[in-house]
């Protein structure tokens, strides 16, 4: 088996240059982490409030947290001090608790907004109808430190890659239109989190910006 400094490098040779690559770090451990980020990994994603609150301070300071798992809203106190993009907003009501939480101590949290796109129900995030109406809304506008930088998607876990492609192309269409419709205005709206360890070539083709690997740079994960 390859090593995960080993992953990390071939990652970095065959995926283009402004991907970023975010190490998807959850039920790994400090050590694993730290070898990463030896060999220049700075981006890490975490899934879990405690998991994360726990790792962070035995861990260099300069590493950038992405937080990608489900968020409760009694939660987002504890990881909004030093969190770097939260990827996976899912609800006006967790948007308007990271504004609050932020607002307390001086910060801007920069967010992207989840969408559902797979064909699974267990997948949280918004369907298109519902971001159109929440960037529309007064509570949007009321929003002073979040900053929305992009969008998030999980495509169907499915060996079909055509509908796996066809997911990621609804959501890139989607962030373009999103784009237009409300950031013109705004260049930090450009992020495109979409691509995990078995169907990321396929979001890199479909024009994601972002991708979330565990599995294929630590190995599989003992729950
Ligand atoms: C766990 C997780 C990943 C990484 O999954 P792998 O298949 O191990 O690459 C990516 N995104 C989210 C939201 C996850 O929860």
């Amino acid at each position: 088996m390859t090593s995960i400094r080993e992953n990390i490098e071939i990652f970095r040779r065959t995926i283009p240059q402004e991907v970023t690559l975010v190490a998807v770090s959850k039920y790994h451990t400090i050590d694993e982490i730290n070898a990463a980020y030896e060999v220049g990994e700075r981006d890490f994603g975490e899934s879990r409030v405690q998991e994360l609150q726990e790792k962070q301070p035995h861990l260099p300071s300069d590493i950038r947290w992405h937080f990608i798992g489900h968020l409760q809203r009694n939660k987002v106190k504890f990881i909004v001090p030093f969190v770097s993009l939260i990827h996976s907003v899912d609800s006006i009501r967790l948007l308007r608790t990271i504004d609050r939480e932020a607002n307390k101590i001086g910060k801007t949290v920069r967010c992207l907004l989840q969408v559902h796109i797979a064909d699974e129900e267990t997948k949280y995030g918004f369907v298109p109808e519902e971001l159109h109406e929440l960037l529309r809304g007064d509570d949007f506008q009321a929003l002073e430190n979040v900053e929305i930088v992009g969008l998030m998607g999980m495509a169907t876990y499915t060996d079909d890659q055509e509908q796996v492609r066809a997911e990621f192309t609804q959501l890139r269409t989607l962030h373009t239109l999103l784009q237009k419709e409300y950031f013109s205005h705004q260049p930090s709206f450009c992020t495109l989190s979409m691509g995990m360890s078995q169907d990321y070539t396929i979001a890199i083709e479909e024009g994601s910006t972002m991708i979330r690997i565990g599995t294929a740079l630590f190995g599989e994960r003992a729950y």
